[in-house]
Formats: C-alpha cells, structure tokens, sequence
C-alpha cells in the first residue's frame, strides 16, 4: 500500500453511496475535490454512458466541477466512480482510460461488504498502487 492517504468525511462517504444506489444498475461517477488530502466536497456527474461496466463523463459537466472547484480554492483530487456488480478494483477499462497522472481513483463497490466496499488507487505505468481512505467525521 502507497503512503499517500486520502481523507474522506462521513457526510461524504454518506453521499457517495446515495448516489451509487441512485444509479443502480449503472455505474455512478463524480470528482471528489479538496484540499492538501481532505476532502470537501463531491461533484456527481452524469454517465454519459449509462451502463453498469464504465463511464465517461460528460465534457460540459466537467468544464463546469473544474470551474466551481477553482472558485471555491479547491483542488481536484480524485475520481470517483461506483461498481454495482463487481468488487472495488481498478478494471482494465479502468485503467485503460485513467488518463490522468497521479490523480487518485476512488471506487466504491455495492456488490462486497462494506469493509472492503471503497477504495483508491493511484496509476502509474497502467499498474494500480492502492492508497489509504482514512475516514474522518469532520467535514
Ligand atoms: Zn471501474
């Protein structure tokens, strides 16, 4: 496991899994956005998509996440993206299309327990490096 951490506020992790169940039986996506790790704020996206194995964002919502995260001094610091049927790991559509260097990948799996339902990865060299979501109960 890599050492960079990623810290997740309860109230959104509440939020991610509303809007994984909301999506069902497609898979959900967003931005989570933040600062030095913490994050403040989640940013769901349309799946242009609409299936329950990927997603692509949609261009114009994500001009927009980008712009109201730079308005309100935050950075981008993850992806996040929901599985219904499989367990919280990086597919190899996923790693195909992890076109961002560093950025941290959130997944959050609704088909495992929920120990082991949300995790993030970092890609290098199209090899998935897990990182630590350290949960926190303060926004
Ligand atoms: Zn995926």
């Amino acid at each position: 496991m890599s050492d960079v951490t990623l810290t997740l506020p309860a109230h959104i992790e509440v939020l991610l899994r509303a809007e994984a169940q909301k999506q069902r039986p497609n898979e959900a996506c967003g931005y989570l956005a933040g600062k030095a790790g913490l994050v403040h704020e989640f940013y769901p996206m349309t799946n242009a998509d609409a299936s329950p194995e990927h997603f692509t964002m949609v261009p114009q919502e994500q001009f927009a996440a980008v712009k109201a995260m730079r308005a309100k001094g935050q950075d981008m610091l993850a992806v996040w993206h929901s599985h219904p049927d499989t367990p919280a790991r990086m597919s190899e559509e996923d790693l195909r299309l992890a076109y961002m260097p560093g950025i941290i990948h959130v997944i959050l799996s609704l088909a495992v327990p929920e120990a082991q339902s949300l995790r993030g990865f970092q890609v290098f060299d199209n090899i998935p490096h897990e990182i630590q979501i350290q949960r926190t109960e303060e926004a």
